[in-house]
């Protein structure tokens, strides 16, 4: 098996580089990488050999030369992670070798964290509560977008995080938006403000969304963020091993009842190395929970020319039921 996305080569070799690949046999392995990492890859591999190539070799033809070395007839790939060209080129080069896909046998292992995964996505869930409670006291009426999506940048990277994506910050009419970019909008009486944020911690990511309302909250303010908790909380009470990703789903919707029109995207996704990991929560998802798996759950309402409101926890799945790692408040939170 050739091993070519970033994310899983890093699992299964501790290797960071911006440019690896492993060959895996039943039996085998080694890291690739070329000039700029050979130091760092031996530093950071422990379990298998590492070779780097430099200019002029090709890096396809010095993948084929390793794999030949290995005495491989057939390599595999991730058919999810190649795309056509490099397909294409790599299946060239390894000629005579033959280069077939296979679906995703080694990053559906990711799903299941070990202790030091979950004990660092941890860590990343508690700075994301605490960026949470930081950014509060700088909310209020005549606040900038802008200005709160980089004290929570700031705040991270301060904090020796880096930012598992760039956050969100939406308010008004702009919440409408499920990833609408943070603007010059100051914050007005009766806003939504949606903040979506995450941090890197260790190689570990953390996704948290809290929706506040600036001023007072009108009656159907209320309702709409009322409704979206609730669903949200149905949606973790019902998360243990053995629950369907659609089943979820499923309850969200009958939970949000005529508002479920307005949820258009899906209800979560895997976290780890990568804030959109491995496993998806969708109504067509075939994925199945099990323990020491991460999800986040992220139901959301958003009303063109009103406003919107997302409420996501990051979730782990115990051995009977779940813990939830994020603890930022949600009960409704009306900012000055
Ligand atoms: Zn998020
Ligand atoms: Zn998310």
């Amino acid at each position: 098996m050739l091993i070519s996305d970033t994310p899983t080569v890093e699992w299964i070799s501790a290797f960071t580089g911006s440019l690896g690949f492993v060959i895996l046999t039943p039996n085998d392995a080694k890291l690739i990488t070329d000039s700029r990492y050979t130091i760092q890859a031996q530093e950071q591999v422990n379990e298998m050999p590492t070779v780097s190539f430099s200019s002029p070799i090709k890096v396809d033809d010095f993948i084929s030369k390793q794999a030949q070395d290995m005495g491989i007839k057939n390599l595999r790939f991730h058919a999810d992670a190649e795309n056509y060209q490099r397909v294409t080129a790599l299946r060239t080069a390894l000629s005579p070798i033959a280069f077939e896909p296979v679906e995703n046998v080694i990053t559906n292992l990711r799903m299941v964290k070990s202790e030091s995964e979950i004990a660092k996505i941890r860590a990343a869930c508690k700075l994301a509560d605490t960026c949470f409670e930081h950014v509060s006291r700088l909310i209020r009426q005549g606040a900038v977008e802008f200005d709160i999506q980089l004290e929570i940048e700031f705040y991270f990277r301060r904090n020796n995080a880096e930012l598992a994506f760039s956050p969100i910050v939406v308010s008004g009419k702009n919440s409408a938006k499920p990833h609408g970019h943070a603007s010059e909008k100051r914050l007005e009486v009766g806003d939504f403000l949606t903040m979506d944020f995450g941090a890197r911690l260790a190689g570990q990511c953390s996704d948290l969304t809290r929706t506040v309302v600036i001023g007072e909250a009108s009656d159907r303010s209320r309702e709409i963020y009322g409704k979206v908790l609730s669903a949200q909380e149905a949606a973790i009470n019902a998360m243990t091993p053995g629950i369907e990703a659609s089943e979820l789903d499923c309850i969200v919707r009958t939970e949000l009842g005529d508002l479920a029109q307005y949820f258009g995207h899906g209800l979560g996704h895997g976290l780890g190395s990568v804030v959109h990991d491995v496993g998806r929560l969708t109504a067509t998802s075939k994925d199945i929970l099990a323990e020491n798996q991460v999800w986040t759950i992220e139901p959301g309402v958003y009303i063109p020319s009103f406003g919107g409101v997302r409420i996501e926890d990051d979730v782990l799945i115990t051995a009977t039921g779940h813990e939830i790692l994020t603890h930022a408040p949600k009960q409704l939170t009306i900012l000055p």
